[in-house]
């Protein structure tokens, strides 16, 4: 399997990264905000439980979301591998993800994280907001999510640089040229077994 993990500021292309990667390395993409988000459009309890925080840009708690999570990852562990995208947000998220992949006897390869200025988020953010109908691509919450992300979500920098297992990649260029940066980095890791250290 080849496991990986996608995160960044709002934004940062992580998800049309994610799908790019997904499809040419024949990955599950697993994201958590879209998992929240049909749950949302179905109406269901949890949707209801979960609209709450998305409208307001905050964090869905560590409970529901680790439960959601694992409910959908089960049933791909038998596929070529996963690619999470936008879990773990917390750093008991990324815990609790190790721990279930050691228990399931499967390894987490890589960590991509994206890295895009604030003043391009911000302009691609109010572009997207005419098309993508989210009640949370605003300028208000975009400010709330960048926020969430510097105090939540920024220290899996960290806390996988450790693990030696972060690929620091710059998503200022077109997206043909991030994917292609992306995957030439999965396949050194897919034959040299390492991490590229320096951003690319
Ligand atoms: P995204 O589509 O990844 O931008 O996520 C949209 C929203 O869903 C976030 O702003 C959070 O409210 C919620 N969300 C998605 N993933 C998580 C997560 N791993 N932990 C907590 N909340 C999440």
């Amino acid at each position: 399997m080849l496991n990986l993990v996608i995160f960044g500021p709002p934004g940062c292309g992580k998800g049309t990264q994610s799908a790019r990667i997904a499809k040419k390395y024949g990955l599950m993409h697993l994201s958590s905000g879209d998992l929240l988000r049909t749950e949302i459009e179905k109406g269901s309890k949890l949707g209801m439980q979960v609209n709450h925080y998305i409208e307001r840009g905050l964090l869905v708690p560590d409970g529901i979301i680790l439960r959601k999570v694992y409910k959908n990852a089960i049933g791909l562990i038998n596929s070529a591998g996963i690619i999470f995208d936008g879990f773990p947000r917390t750093l008991i998220q990324a815990v609790m993800l190790d721990r279930f992949l050691k228990k399931k006897s499967i390894k987490l390869n890589m960590v991509i994280h994206m890295l895009v200025d604030r003043g391009e988020l911000f302009r691609r953010l109010t572009g997207r907001a005419e098309d993508s109908g989210r009640v949370d691509d605003t300028e208000q919450i975009f400010r709330v999510r960048m926020r969430v992300y510097e105090k939540q979500t920024h220290c899996l920098k960290e806390y996988y640089s450790d693990q030696k297992k972060i690929l620091q990649v710059s998503g200022m260029a077109p997206v043909e040229d991030v994917s292609a940066k992306i995957a030439h980095a999965i396949d050194h890791y897919r034959e040299k077994n390492e991490v590229f250290s320096n951003v690319i």
